[in-house]
C-alpha cells in the first residue's frame, strides 16, 4: 500500500489530493523561488488528525511541509523534498475571544483580516499586519512583522502560547495565558519564526488590543529619501508614539497611481498612521508635521475617515504588486535586512549605489521605525544574467546589514533565500541550532532543505 492509500485510513478521501492543480497551487509561494512538486495535498481538520499524519510520515521519513497561504517571500512553504504538502486552510476557526484578558485563541489557518472583522465586533484588533492576508499559523512560524511593528511589536511579541504537533506525534503547550513569566526555557520563541522545521502549530493564543478613540492617517512628501529617513529617525528619537512610518520611494508611488487610479504627489513619502486620544492625537500630528518641516517635507497631508485611511494604506499595501504590474513578464527579488536605526540612512544609501551599479531597476521600501527595509528588483528568474546580478546585489547588502550588527532577514524569514547568510551571521550559534533541529526532529522530515544547508 502506498503512503497516499496509509493516509486515507485516516484522513476521509476529499481531504486529500493529487490532482495537478492542486499540487501545483501548493508547490510555490510569492517568491521568485523556483517551484517544486508536493506528492501529495493534505487538509486536517484538527489537531488529532495531524498527529496521526505526523506518527505515519515520521514512521516512513516521508517529508512534511506546512502550507498558510503560500504568501511567504522566501519560498520556505516550498515543499522541496516532495511528500506532503500540509494545508491548514481547514482548520480556521476562532475558538475564543477573551476581551477581558485581551486575549484571543485561534487555530492555525485563521487569516489576519478574518480575525480581525470578528475582533471589531468587541472593539479589539490584532496588530500584526503584514500586508497579505496571511494565516496566523503562517505568521508565527516565519515571525512576520510590518507596518504596525514600531508599536506593537511583531509576532514573537504578540503570542502568548502554541499548541505544537512534534515530528513523534506528541503534542506540547510552550506558553500560558499570562502576560509574563520566567518558568522553564521559552519554547514559544524558540518556535516562533522556525518556518515549520520543528513542528506544526495547531492552536495559537494571541495578545490583542482595543482599537484607538482616534486613527488618523498621514503622508509627508520630502525632497530626497535621506530627508524623509532624517525626519523619520528624529521623531521616534523624540519619543513621538507613531504606530506605523513607512517609506516609499517616489518612483513607487508614480507606479501606484497608475495601476490603482490615485494621484498622491509623486516623491519619496513617509505614510504614517497616530492611534490615540483625540487631544494626544491632534498633538502628535502637530509636533511631527514640524519636526517634518525642518527636514525639507513640502506636502504633509491627513486622514481621518476610514475610507480615506484605508485607501492611503492600500496604496502602501499594494506596492509590490504595482511595481509587478508595470513591469509585465518580471518578478520582484526582495532584499529584508534589517539593521540598527543610527545606521538605516547609511544602509538605504548604500543599497541605492549597489542598486544602480547592478544595472537592476527596482525600488525601496521599509519598515523604517524598525530600520527593516525592502530592496525589490524586478528579475526575470530564468534569465541567468539576471539572477546572478540580483544575488551578488543581495549579498552585498546582507554584508553590509551584518557589518554594523543587523540581520539578513528582519521578517521575511530564511525560506530558501537567506540559507547561506545563516553561518555568516549566526557562526557557531547555526550548529546549536542544527542541535536542536536534530532533537526535535531526528528523521529531518519536516520542511527539509529549510534554514540549514542540506
Ligand atoms: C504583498 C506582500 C507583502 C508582504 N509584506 C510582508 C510584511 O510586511 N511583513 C512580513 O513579515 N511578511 C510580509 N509578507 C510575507 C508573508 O505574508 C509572510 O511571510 C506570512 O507570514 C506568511 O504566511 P502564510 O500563511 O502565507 O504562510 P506560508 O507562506 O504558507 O508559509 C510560510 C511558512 O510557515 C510555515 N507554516 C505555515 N503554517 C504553519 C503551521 N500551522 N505550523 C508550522 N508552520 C507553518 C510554512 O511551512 C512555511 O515555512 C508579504 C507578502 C506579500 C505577498
Amino acid at each position: 500500500m502506498n503512503f497516499t492509500d496509509r493516509l486515507k485510513q485516516t484522513i476521509p478521501g476529499d481531504r486529500i489530493s493529487t490532482n495537478e492543480t492542486v499540487l501545483l497551487n501548493h508547490s510555490k509561494d510569492e517568491s521568485f523561488h523556483s517551484a517544486n512538486l508536493p506528492d501529495v495535498v493534505v487538509f486536517p481538520k484538527d489537531t488529532q488528525e495531524i498527529v496521526e499524519i505526523m506518527k505515519m510520515a515520521n514512521e516512513n521519513k516521508i517529508p512534511i511541509t506546512a502550507f498558510g497561504v503560500g504568501s511567504g517571500l522566501e519560498g520556505a512553504a516550498i515543499p522541496m523534498k516532495g511528500g506532503i504538502s500540509l494545508d491548514l486552510q481547514e482548520m480556521n476557526k476562532i475558538l475564543e475571544i477573551n476581551p477581558e484578558d485581551f486575549l484571543v485563541r485561534v487555530q492555525p489557518g485563521v487569516t489576519r483580516k478574518q480575525l480581525n472583522k470578528e475582533l471589531g465586533k468587541y472593539g479589539l484588533f490584532f496588530s500584526v499586519d503584514p500586508g497579505a492576508d496571511a494565516t496566523i499559523g503562517g505568521m508565527a512560524s516565519t515571525n512576520a512583522s510590518g507596518t504596525t511593528t514600531v508599536r506593537y511589536g511583531a509576532m514573537k511579541d504578540n503570542v502568548r502560547d502554541l499548541e505544537v504537533v512534534l515530528a513523534d506525534g506528541r503534542v506540547i503547550r510552550t506558553g500560558g495565558k499570562a502576560k509574563k513569566s520566567s518558568s522553564g526555557y521559552n519554547l514559544t520563541e524558540l518556535f516562533i519564526g522556525s518556518e515549520g522545521t520543528l513542528g506544526i502549530f495547531t492552536e495559537l493564543t494571541l495578545q490583542v488590543y482595543g482599537i484607538s478613540e482616534v486613527i488618523m492617517a498621514a503622508r509627508a512628501v520630502f525632497k530626497s529619501v535621506d530627508d524623509a529617513v532624517q525626519a523619520a529617525h528624529s521623531l521616534i528619537t523624540l519619543g513621538v508614539p507613531i504606530a506605523r512610518i513607512e517609506l516609499v520611494e517616489g518612483e513607487t508611488i508614480q507606479y501606484v497611481n497608475q495601476v490603482f487610479e490615485t494621484n498622491y504627489t509623486e516623491g519619496d513619502s513617509l505614510f504614517l498612521e497616530f492611534h490615540g486620544s483625540k487631544g494626544n492625537v491632534e498633538t502628535d500630528v502637530q509636533l511631527t508635521r514640524e519636526i517634518f518641516t525642518e527636514f525639507g517635507c513640502f506636502q504633509f497631508e491627513f486622514e481621518t475617515d476610514s475610507l480615506g485611511r484605508t485607501q492611503l494604506w492600500e496604496a502602501r499595501h499594494n506596492s509590490l504588486y504595482a511595481l509587478i504590474h508595470n513591469n509585465p513578464g518580471k518578478q520582484v527579488m526582495n532584499t529584508d535586512v534589517c539593521v540598527p536605526l543610527s545606521k538605516l540612512a547609511s544602509a538605504i544609501e548604500f543599497t541605492r549605489k549597489c542598486m544602480e551599479e547592478s544595472g537592476l531597476k527596482g525600488d525601496i521600501i521599509g519598515h523604517i521605525g524598525d530600520g527593516n527595509f525592502h530592496a525589490g528588483v524586478l528579475i526575470n528568474p530564468n534569465n541567468p544574467t539576471d539572477m546572478e546580478r540580483a544575488d551578488r546585489f543581495n549579498e552585498e547588502i546582507v554584508k553590509y546589514a551584518l557589518s554594523c550588527g543587523g540581520t539578513c532577514t528582519g521578517e521575511h524569514g530564511v525560506g530558501l533565500g537567506k540559507i547561506k547568510y545563516q553561518r555568516l551571521q549566526h557562526g557557531e550559534a547555526l550548529d546549536v541550532m542544527n542541535s536542536i533541529k536534530q532533537m526535535f526532529d531526528p528523521n529531518g522530515i519536516l520542511n527539509p532543505s529549510k534554514i540549514f544547508e542540506s
